[in-house]
Parts: structure tokens; C-alpha cells; sequence
């Protein structure tokens, strides 16, 4: 039986240089896969690829049995989800208007209706952001952009969500809400999310697999236990990051 996400033996390149290599990794429905590696690792370059936005120079990457590169960018835009990593953009929209933005693959021509303005509203009241609703985007923290964004994520109600270091401009209270809204979205909702994150104690809060990228290589795969070993995380992260009996990670200075 196919897998939901199938990546096969990928490598990608920018110019001459090779940043990912051979690499391969399933995934099925409605699991949470936390992609981490330290920075350079390929990361994000993963994403890009799993997202059709960069070539690959060798290998394959099928979404339920489909070639992601003979999927029309409408029906992806409908199966997918994406929050990228830096939300540095220059927009003078109101939140709303931004949120509403989501909707865009529903939309075939014109303006969004009152429907649409009715699931922003539904989903901005699930994660808080309900009374920043009229503020110009642009006068948002980083971490409220951030947190905005992901509701504007949510609105396209596609199957698969994936993210890009979500959590980067968080701070603690709002990463706890955002790993239990992802846990929430995995068992009620099925949703399958990827997502990159450099704390390894977010893989453990949540039932989840891992894919631990080193060097363009993946180097483990599988639960969070499994994947971070003493060993393993010696040779990613180096001498000072220490795994603790209780499975959280520490610094050892
Ligand atoms: P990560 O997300 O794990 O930090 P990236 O996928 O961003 O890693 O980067 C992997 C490697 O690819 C790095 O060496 C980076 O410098 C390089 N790289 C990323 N984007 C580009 C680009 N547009 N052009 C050339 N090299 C790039």
C-alpha cells in the first residue's frame, strides 16, 4: 500500500553544491513528523522540495500515490498548507484581511464572501487572535505574526500542515498552546503535520517521529526515543547537550 507521503531517495542541489542526499522517509496519515537537524542541515530545503518549490536532482516525492510535480498548483494549494519560516513580510492589511487570504484556493474569482470572513472568525477565536483581528498586520510583535500566520494556515483547511521552525518567535506559553493545538489537530482532525523545530523536548511532548537530518544525510528516523540517543545527539548538536533520564534535554556547560 502507498504511504500518505513518500519521499524516495531525493537529492537536491543549489548550483554545484549538494545539500541533501539521498534522501528517503515515509509518512503516513495523521502523524506529526518533526524535521530537525542543526542550521545547514537541509532542512528547510526539505520543505521546499516536499512543497514542489525547488527542483530535485535525483529521486521522487509522491503525495497519496500522486508525483507532487504533476500536481496542479490549485489542488495543492488545497492538500497542503504551508507556514514559512521568516514572516518578515511588509503587509498593511488588517489581520482579517490577511487571514482571509487563506481562503484563497475556495475563491475562484472575486472578492472573499461573508462565508469566508465566517471561518476566520471561527478560527481566530480557536487560537486568541479574535480581538487583534482589525490591527494592521504590520503593528504585530513577531511572535503575533507568527501566531497569525499559523491561524492563517489553519483557515485553508487542508489535510497536511507543514511548518518552518514555528516556533521561532514564540514564547513559552504560546509553544505549549501550539503543541497542544497540534496534538488537537492530529487526533480530532487526522491532519498530518510536518514541521522543523531546534528544541528536540517539543518531539517528546507530543506523540510523534522524527527525522534527524546531519550533514544532508538523514541520520535516524523514527519515535523520539529511538532517534535521540546520547550518541545521536552528541554528533548533531556536539559535547554540551546532554539527554536526561526523564527524556528531556539539557544544556551541560
Ligand atoms: P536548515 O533549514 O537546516 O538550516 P537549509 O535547507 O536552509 O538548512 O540550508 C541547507 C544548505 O543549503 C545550507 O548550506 C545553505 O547555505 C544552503 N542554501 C540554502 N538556500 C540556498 C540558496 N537559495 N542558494 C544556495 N545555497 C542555499
Amino acid at each position: 500500500m502507498n504511504k500518505y507521503i513518500s519521499v524516495k531517495n531525493i537529492s537536491c542541489c543549489y548550483g554545484k553544491k549538494e545539500v541533501l542526499s539521498d534522501i528517503s522517509m515515509d509518512i503516513d496519515k495523521g502523524k506529526i513528523l518533526f524535521l530537525m537537524g542543526n542550521n545547514g542541515s537541509g532542512k528547510t530545503t526539505l520543505l521546499k522540495c516536499l512543497l514542489n518549490n525547488i527542483p530535485i536532482q535525483k529521486g521522487s516525492i509522491l503525495f497519496d500515490g500522486k508525483l507532487v510535480s504533476d500536481i496542479s498548483k490549485s489542488d495543492f494549494s488545497k492538500m497542503i498548507s504551508y507556514v514559512p519560516q521568516n514572516i518578515n513580510l511588509n503587509c498593511d492589511l488588517k489581520v482579517k484581511d490577511y487571514l482571509v487570504l487563506g481562503r484563497n484556493p475556495y475563491i475562484a474569482f472575486g472578492s472573499p464572501t461573508s462565508s469566508d470572513y465566517e471561518i476566520v472568525e471561527k478560527y481566530a477565536l480557536q487560537t486568541g487572535v479574535l480581538e487583534i483581528l482589525t490591527q494592521p498586520f504590520n503593528s504585530l510583535s513577531g511572535g503575533q505574526k507568527q501566531w497569525v500566520t499559523i491561524t492563517r494556515a489553519l483557515i485553508q483547511e487542508a489535510p497536511v500542515l507543514v511548518m518552518d521552525e514555528p516556533m521561532s518567535a514564540l514564547d513559552l506559553e504560546k509553544q505549549a498552546e501550539l503543541l497542544i493545538l497540534l496534538k488537537r489537530l492530529k487526533d480530532e482532525f487526522g491532519k498530518t503535520i510536518i514541521l522543523t523545530s531546534h528544541n528536540p523536548n517539543h518531539c517528546f511532548c507530543v506523540d510523534s517521529i522524527v527525522c534527524l537530518l546531519n550533514h544532508k544525510h538523514v541520520l535516524a528516523f523514527g519515535n523520539p526515543k529511538q532517534v535521540f540517543t546520547q550518541e545521536h545527539i552528541y554528533d548533531v548538536y556536539g559535547p554540551h547537550i546532554l539527554l536526561r533520564t526523564d527524556n528531556l534535554i539539557e544544556f551541560s556547560l
